[in-house]
């Protein structure tokens, strides 16, 4: 089984419209036409429309970082998942542990959110993954696969899901676990998507890694076998730093 691998950046709250532009144009230009991987970028909702006209056309698609689970209504602040499709984006993030924990998400709201997401024809990026505490206990692979459990919606596919397995401890501290613990939480998260949906959907699944991946680590964590690609948070605002993340996909 062949799965295209994905490579995405989320910009997380950073980025102003001057350096976002110089940022993509460099992203763009450095990727040409076509990747063997897919390359995505996802920056913060008033920047989606720019961006969406940046990368028209380019090989370069477009996600967003969050999306509320009801399609329209009164619900200030929030962004739907109609509209962020109407806007260009193909995938939305749901459940990234900054979601969770500054915003109390649980299985549930995040389950709904990406069944707004696929609703709306896009591809949710579920995220996962567990605090160094419940590593620490011995946890991980239970934390995982109950948020793997609880936040997939019915009608999930392999086409409509990304699962990206992060370790909430490795994110944004310039530490990653060994490769043999990527290898084994994956293959964990793979066996839950097996239980739930059977081999060939879970074979098909996409199943990402992130937390702290740079050009100096890529390479090595694109080689483990279960990896699919890449979501990359600070590095992915350094045009070179992502390209070479990219290169190593
Ligand atoms: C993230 O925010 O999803 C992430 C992986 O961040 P970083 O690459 O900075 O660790």
């Amino acid at each position: 089984m062949t799965r295209r691998r994905l490579i995405a950046g989320t910009w997380k709250m950073n980025g102003g419209l001057a350096d976002s532009r110089a940022l993509v144009h460099a992203i763009c230009h450095g990727i040409g036409a076509r990747t063997a991987s897919e390359v995505m970028v996802c920056p913060p909702f008033p920047l989606l429309g720019t961006v969406s006209e940046m990368v028209d056309g380019t090989a370069v698609r477009l996600g967003a970082q969050d999306c509320h689970p009801a399609d329209a209504g009164a619900h200030t602040g929030d962004v739907s998942a109609v509209l962020l499709a109407e806007l260009g984006c193909s995938s939305v993030i749901v459940g990234h542990s900054e979601r969770r924990a500054d915003h109390g998400e649980s299985n549930a709201l995040v389950r709904d959110k990406a069944a707004a997401a696929h609703r709306a024809g896009l591809t949710a990026v579920l995220c996962v993954g567990e605090t160094l505490e419940q590593r620490d206990g011995g946890h991980t692979a239970e934390v995982v696969v109950g948020q793997v459990d609880g936040s997939l919606p019915d009608g999930w596919s392999a086409q409509n899901t990304v699962i990206a397995y992060e370790p909430v401890w490795a994110i944004g501290t310039g530490r990653t676990p060994e490769v043999g613990d990527i290898a084994a939480v994956h293959a964990e998260i793979r066996d839950a998507l097996r239980a739930r949906s059977g081999a060939t959907v879970a074979e098909a699944s996409r199943i990402l890694y992130g937390g702290s991946v740079k050009a100096g680590n890529a390479v090595d964590i694109m080689a483990i076998d279960q990896v699919d690609g890449a979501l990359v948070g600070g590095a992915s605002l350094d045009a070179k730093e992502f390209l070479a993340i990219i290169g190593a996909a």
